[in-house]
């Protein structure tokens, strides 16, 4: 279960409509499985099918968790057309080629703009290929 402050929930989803209708991505870290820090990242591929964290803010990003022993407890994208589940292409870039997880211990938050009035968003863990949908409470 992944629990989310209703200001992170609000600053994705001010992200997700910022770059409409383009996907937004970031990552959620903090610590003790509690959010505390959220980092904006630039989708490289500038797309509405498709997000790529820049290479370079990531390595700064990762490298402030380590500094701070933090944990990188989630990484968020939005989908603007479809719902708010792991599309085959998330699945494939959240798997190295050995079909092992990246991100093995990291929530995957998607955000749908389906329906921009009122978006959903969800959890979940994508394990070696494999997705579960996870317990996303908002408090
Ligand atoms: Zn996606």
């Amino acid at each position: 279960m992944l629990e989310l402050e209703r200001r992170y929930a609000d600053e994705i989803v001010a992200h997700a409509l910022e770059e409409y209708p383009n996907e937004c991505c970031g990552i959620l870290a903090g610590q003790d499985g509690r959010v505390t820090r959220l980092y904006r990242m630039t989708n490289t591929e500038h797309s509405p099918y498709r997000y790529s964290m820049d290479p370079k803010e990531l390595l700064n990003v990762n490298q402030e968790i380590d500094d701070s022993r933090w944990e990188l407890l989630a990484i968020y994208h939005s989908h603007t057309h479809t719902e708010a589940y792991p599309s085959a292409t998330d699945v494939r870039m959240a798997t190295w080629p050995d079909g092992t997880s990246i991100w093995p211990e990291a929530y995957y938050i998607l955000v749908s703009l389906m329906d921009k009035s009122s978006p959903a968003i969800r959890a979940f863990r994508i394990k070696d290929g494999t997705i579960s949908e996870e317990d996303l409470r908002i408090v």
